[in-house]
């Protein structure tokens, strides 16, 4: 029987594992799909955001502010990509500039540290790019830019390393009260546990609602985004938001920690999974940025996509003991990357007050370090290209990523099964090319390392075969 079953491996199940894997305990983290992070973790805006916007006394100002925090400190112990750019909400009118008034009372108010107003001439001193209509903004000094799916990689990764078990392809289908403890039931048999955590996303509410009286309902809400190239990677330095309203924290023009700039998203009520870009959607993302940033290029776009926020109505996440022994991380809607460290630590606070016996390990490993190759110095490339020849074959062009560094994380605790796997782990198909070269490459290299057929590759999730077929002569088709 194991003492806690994670529901969910996004940031925030990913988060809890990693803290209660500093204890004593046998942890159990169960995620439907083929990997972990695949959920909106690795779709939105990849801002920490420095926590002038939720409302002063609830539970997401609290985690929001602590989760910065702690992002900063865990990116650095982890090596996950991280920069703190800073950020600044625009105002292009009275009633905005009081806008930003009220965020700076609310910043004060929630502990966030440097905030600032500055005048129209002074933010286009610190960004000029920014609209010649901005009459002020609200500077952040603490917000960061993120990989939101290395930041999850690097906590599931972590609470594995620290004997938690991962179960992929395991998707929860009920939860059962079974003496003092629960059943929980999935697709591959039943899993007994003292204690459960719901941290299922967009479905935390049919979880809940296996355990408990329906009370909430996630009403998802679908943002659009522009990537663009690293050509436009600098148009701006610091984050770039509009004032916020209730649709949102309104379309932002960001640098991200790869080099790129994204723009968006949008706010459109839809399906829970539905991941789609409208030209609609897309045509609103790119008139609103050019309010902020007129001069962006969206020639120079590489890719689009979507994510789904977890709204529930409600300006808190939902968060609490809905049965005895099992918790909610409920309805954790943006900020919720930021705050996912604060809701782990949290989550474990909960347990313990459900009386889960908490005894610290002494021998808890909190380091993790990858080969960046592009990184290195010349001398160090050479040198690692003479110990390991894999690394002097480049696969990814446009990223200057080796076959070394795939066969690296073929060997990490949570070895990618996908091409998008090997993506998010090294950045292979993430260029101006979007895998266009290497994703063939990729394709024969988890064949061979896999041991399976090319056939049986995905391009993500389950069902997604990049092969279709065989020619004549037994060469796959594409
Ligand atoms: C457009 C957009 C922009 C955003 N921008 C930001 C931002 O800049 N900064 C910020 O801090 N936050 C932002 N957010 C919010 C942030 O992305 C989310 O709060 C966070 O990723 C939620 O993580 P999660 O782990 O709760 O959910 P998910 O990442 O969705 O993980 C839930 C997991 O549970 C699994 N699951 C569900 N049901 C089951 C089941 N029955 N059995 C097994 N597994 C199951 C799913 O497959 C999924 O992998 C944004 C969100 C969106 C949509």
């Amino acid at each position: 029987m194991a003492d806690v079953v994670i529901i969910g491996a996004g940031v925030v199940g990913a988060a809890a594992a990693m803290e209660l894997s500093k204890y004593k305990l046998d942890i159990v983290l169960l995620e439907r799909e083929n990997d972990v992070a695949v959920g909106t973790t690795k779709a939105n805006s990849a801002i920490l955001h420095a926590g002038y916007d939720p409302r002063p006394g609830t539970l997401m100002a609290r985690l929001n502010v602590r989760g910065a925090v702690l992002a900063k400190e865990y990116c650095a112990a982890l090596d996950v990509p991280y920069r703190q750019c800073g950020s600044m909400v625009l105002a292009f009118s009275e009633k905005e500039e009081d806008t930003l008034r009220e965020l700076l009372d609310r910043g004060v108010k929630n502990g966030v540290p440097g905030l600032e107003i500055l005048s129209g001439d002074e933010a286009r001193a610190r960004e000029p790019a920014l609209a010649d209509t901005v009459a002020a903004a609200l500077w952040a000094p603490t917000a960061a830019v993120v990989s939101p799916w290395e930041l999850c990689l690097a906590f599931a990764e972590t609470a594995v390393r620290n004997g938690a078990e991962l179960k992929l392809n395991t998707a929860v289908t009920g939860v059962e009260r079974a003496g003092d403890g629960w059943l929980v039931h999935t697709n591959r048999g039943d899993i007994g546990t003292r204690y459960v955590v719901n941290a299922a996303g967009v479905d935390s509410d049919a979880v809940h609602d296996m355990v408990a009286e329906h009370s909430f309902d996630i009403r998802p809400s679908r943002g659009e985004y522009y990537l663009l190239d690293k050509a436009e990677g600098t148009r701006v330095n610091t984050v770039v938001f509009q004032c916020p309203s209730e649709r949102g924290k309104g379309v932002l023009v960001s640098p991200t920690v790869h080099g790129n700039l994204i723009v968006g998203p949008n706010a459109e009520g839809s399906d829970k999974h539905d991941l789609a870009t409208t030209a609609g959607g897309l045509d609103f993302v790119r008139e609103t940025a050019r309010l902020s940033v007129p001069g962006v290029d969206f020639s120079k776009s590489i890719r689009n996509f979507a994510g789904v926020r977890a709204n529930t109505g409600r300006d808190d996440f939902i968060i609490g003991v809905a049965a005895p022994g099992f918790v909610d991380l409920a309805g954790i809607c943006s900020p919720g990357l930021t705050s996912a460290p604060a809701i782990g630590e949290y989550a474990v606070e909960l347990l313990a007050g459900e009386g889960l016996p908490l005894e610290k390990k002494d021998d808890f490993i909190f380091e993790r370090r990858r080969i960046r190759f592009k990184e290195l110095p010349e001398e160090e490339r050479r040198a690692l290209v003479e110990r390991d020849p894999a690394y002097g074959r480049i696969i990814c062009r446009c990223e200057t990523v080796t076959e070394g560094e795939i066969l690296a994380c073929l060997r990490t605790p949570i070895p990618p099964v996908s091409v998008d796997g090997v993506k998010r782990r090294v950045n292979a198909g993430m260029g101006r090319c979007q895998g266009g070269f290497c994703a063939p490459r990729v394709v024969e290299i988890l064949s061979r390392e896999l041991g399976v057929s090319p056939g049986e590759i995905v391009k993500d999730r389950a069902g997604m075969n990049i092969l279709v077929g065989e020619t004549k002569g037994g060469d796959a088709d594409v």
